[in-house]
């Protein structure tokens, strides 16, 4: 199988468009059309990692963080950095970074968490503004079913739980071809005056350029007449964070120990209890504190994150349990995420999960 098969892959499931501007995921070592052998799937690709794949035999290493992230200038070897990429030059291993598309998804990082804790009613917490447009098409009415049919499998008119969306109006289009046209209906030079639908669909722009391929490829005009305007909706399915509800509320106390047990945390730093049950929970896999006032507007019990600083924590104001588990204890199952995901559609590729643990942060 080629490299290109599995890139294609996650990014069709998770598109690189959803990564955050400072981000750099994507190959960053390797060329798409060589051969693969395994593939190994960590968080991070430390030394370790990459002497784990050499001795497994994988010759792609899929990790949550990017190795390369702000740049590098130049190759000597003189930090674990380059001494990772050069290393897996030598060795002939791709190095592919799955990071903040992972993290912005609906089935990404964050369900991956919640799924743990057993959380159910769950929804993005900071869903992101921006990213969606509207299409709308113009078209003769017998085009309409397998145009839809071609950009509903494209994921054009996709609304939270729902899908093939469309809303239509009836109206009359007018054309006139000159002599070099080759029109569909009409003939040259003469105005013609149909009945035509005005078809809009919901698209996501990380969706936009296959939509538009298939309307290419199903629109019957040989001018397409279509409109691309953007709209300032938020995107349920994109965004940053989770929020959740537990099934039957716990004690705080219960909740924390159930957190410790399931992240294996050798420390989890919170504020104080504030002595009420816990069933609305936030939570944000990773450096979350950016979040907070968003689980706090969402009247949370608990948020759930890492990397919280000294200070940040004051801002919980009594009003929410701030729960810090450690950026890698969130983080852990998200190679577990990227296996099982892999393995839906390659089932006969060797996938590995590493054996290291990679977490940079002991606990005396
Ligand atoms: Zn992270």
């Amino acid at each position: 199988m080629k490299l290109q098969e599995i890139t294609d892959y996650l990014e069709d499931n998770f598109p690189l468009s959803l990564q955050e501007s400072y981000d750099n995921s994507g190959l960053l070592v390797g060329n798409k059309s060589m051969e693969l052998k395994s593939a190994l799937i960590c968080l991070d690709s430390t030394e370790e990692v990459v002497d784990e794949a050499i001795r497994k035999g994988a010759n792609l290493i899929i990790s949550h963080h990017p190795i390369i992230f702000s740049g590098i200038k130049s190759l000597t070897g003189e930090t674990y950095i380059e001494r990772i990429v050069i290393r897996c030059i030598q060795n002939n291993i791709a190095l592919y970074a799955i990071h903040t598309n992972l993290d912005n998804h609906k089935q990404g990082v964050n369900a991956e968490i919640a799924k743990r804790i057993g959380l159910t009613q769950c929804r993005i917490l900071r869903p992101k503004k921006g990213v969606l447009c509207k299409l709308v098409v113009y078209l003769p009415k017998e085009a309409l079913e397998p145009l839809d049919k071609a950009l509903f499998e494209k994921g054009a008119g996709r609304i939270g739980n729902y899908s093939e969306c469309h809303f239509r109006t009836e109206g009359i289009g007018t054309f006139m071809p000159n002599e070099m046209a080759k029109p569909l209906i009409g003939k040259a030079d003469k105005r013609s005056a149909i009945s035509e639908y005005r078809v809009e669909y919901l698209v996501s722009y990380s969706k936009l350029q296959a939509v538009l391929a298939a309307l290419e490829t199903s629109h019957p005009y040989e001018e397409i007449p279509y409109e691309i305007l953007p709209i300032d909706n938020e995107n349920q399915d994109e965004g940053a964070g989770m929020i959740g509800e537990l099934d039957n509320a716990m004690s705080e106390k219960d909740f924390l120990q159930e957190l410790k047990t399931i992240f294996n945390c050798g420390i989890i730093r919170h504020t104080q209890l504030l002595n009420k049950s816990v069933k609305r929970i936030a939570l944000c896999g990773g450096s979350g504190s950016f979040l907070l006032k968003d689980a706090l507007n969402a009247k949370v019990d608990v948020f759930i994150t890492g990397d919280f600083k000294y200070h940040e924590f004051f801002d919980a104001e009594n009003k929410l349990l701030i729960v810090d588990i450690g950026h890698f204890e969130s983080e852990q199952f998200t190679t577990n995420l990227l296996a099982e995901k892999l393995k839906e559609k390659f089932t006969n590729f060797a996938i590995h999960l590493t054996e290291i643990n990679t977490n940079p942060i002991n606990y005396f």
